[in-house]
Order: C-alpha cells, then structure tokens, then sequence
C-alpha cells in the first residue's frame, strides 16, 4: 500500500511521516534508505512524501520518494514552511525589539511570510498597544495582539495558522508553549505519541519537529533564544529586508543609499514625517554598523 504523508520528525535514520488514512491521521515509522541511492535527497522534516507501508499493524514503511519542496529553512532545518509566527510578550520580560528586528530580517532573507504576535496584552496599556501597532505594521504579514492568560484573541490565531505549516518562534518567558497548548491539546499527546514509538521520553522535544494540528494544519515549535546572528548579508543589502523601506529607496538621491548618512534620503524623509517607525529605524542603523 503506498499512501502520501509528511515528515514530522527525524531522528536516527528514521522518519515519522504522518499520512491521512481511511481511518483518521497515522502516524509511519519510516526508512529512507533507497531515496539515499536514488535521489541522493536527504528528508526533512516539512517534506511530503509518498511511502510504502510495509507494515500496516505495527505503522512500519519505506519512504519512496520526496515530493517537490515549495522551500527550506536553514534554521530550523525544516521544508515546505508556509509563514513564520514570532511570539513576543509586550512586558515581563520587556520585549527585545532589536532581537525582534533581527528575526524578520532572517525570515525575510529567506523569503518566508512573518506575522507577529504580541502576547500579554492584558499587562498593557493601550497606548503599548498603538506603539507596537505602528511600528510593525508594515513589516510585517499581520500583527496580533493577545493574551494567552485571559484568553483574548487566541482565536486569530488559530484562524491564522488554519491550512498551513508555520513555524512559531520568540524568546523565553513570553508564554510560547502556553500559546502552543492552546492551539492544540492534541500537541502533548502528538508528542508522547512519537517518544512512544522511540522510546526516548522526554529526549524528543529536544529535537525539532511538526506538530499535527489538524488537517493540513502544522506548526513547529522551535526553542527559545536570546540572540541572532545574521550570516552572509552586505550591510548595502540590509535595507532591502526592510519591507517598509523597500517603496522609499527610489526617492533617495543616491544609488547605493545606506539611508544613514546621504543628505536627500527617502527613508530619512519618511522618518522625519513619522511614516517610519523610530525603533525601527534605530534597529536598522544598529544591525548596519554591526554588520
Ligand atoms: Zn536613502
């Protein structure tokens, strides 16, 4: 029998590819030895494949062939990933706007949709609100605000990661596995369900995987962390990972405006007038020199 799946996981040359059946979702312990010989491909964790079972009763297969990736992330290591979801708390801890910055400037590079989401609504005023509002509105796929404690606006959520495989990110303390538990209770189960099959326990969350949520419905869980690096970007380039500088550039007077130091500079306009974000526009200069 030949049935079509993803891959959740990977962990020691084998693959745990979940496969809608007749009977509801199940999840394949597969090899992927003749893909090596073959293709030369190497799964990941994203990818569709079509794989044989080789045993129904105990969910064994083959994996025969990796279907065609939309994409792949470098980190994590994951294919086919529809959007990105950044997680950040509005306060305690006070958020990290530059390291923020940093991650849509990552995801941007590698041409993935970011939405971001505000948690910990219910400790701000409205005015934070506003603030965080108008400063990434524009840079990003869609900002929310909410509040995983009070139950506010989770449903936007829920409605935003519908359909699609997204990779949700954001430092610690900012309530990110509480948000994953409320997408989705079966994500516990689906992870005891795995280390089951592998015997490691707890072991497994240490390495990275999709969630089934529900039909076509995805999402990865990526650990916390504290800094970026950002790898192979020309400071000249850094600009064009600014999604709201990107219309602005044409009027600067200069080709090659770092929109810094150049006299007559769209950006710098712009930021004048208050259509840029200050905390945006800060970050820039900074990431810019750092690079
Ligand atoms: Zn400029």
């Amino acid at each position: 029998m030949e049935l079509e799946g993803k891959i959740v996981k990977g962990i020691a040359g084998f693959y745990y590819v979940n496969c809608l059946t007749e009977t509801g979702e199940k999840l394949y312990e597969c090899r992927a030895k003749g893909i090596f010989r073959k293709d030369k491909i190497k799964p990941l964790v994203g990818d569709n494949a079509l794989i044989q079972v080789t045993s129904e009763e105990k969910g064994l297969g083959n994996i025969q062939k990796i279907l065609p990736r939309k994409n792949r992330l470098i980190r994590p290591e994951v294919a086919n990933i529809d959007q990105a979801l950044i997680i950040f708390a509005m306060a305690e801890p006070q958020p990290n706007l530059n390291l923020l910055d940093r991650f849509l400037v990552m995801m941007e590079m590698q041409g993935i949709d970011t939405a971001i989401c505000f948690n910990k609504l219910d400790i701000v005023t409205k005015e934070e609100e506003g603030r965080l509002l108008a400063a990434y509105e524009k840079c990003a796929s869609k900002v929310l605000f909410v509040s995983s404690r009070e139950n506010i606006g989770m449903d936007k959520i829920c409605q935003l990661l519908e359909g699609r495989t997204s990779v949700l990110a954001g430092p610690s303390g900012v309530g990110k596995s509480s948000i994953v538990n409320y997408m989705q209770p079966l994500a516990a189960m689906e992870t005891g369900k795995i280390s089951e099959k592998i015997g490691r326990g707890k072991n497994t969350t240490r390495h990275s995987q999709l969630i089934y949520v529900k039909e076509n419905t995805y999402i990865m869980d990526t650990p916390g962390f504290s800094s970026l690096d950002i790898p192979e970007l020309k400071e000249n380039d850094l600009w064009k990972y600014y999604p709201e500088f990107v219309p602005l550039e044409p009027s600067c007077r200069f080709r090659g405006c770092s929109h810094i130091k150049e006299p007559d500079c769209g950006v710098k306009r712009a930021l004048e007038k208050g259509q840029i974000s200050k905390v945006r526009y800060h970050n820039y200069v900074t990431l810019y020199q750092e690079l």
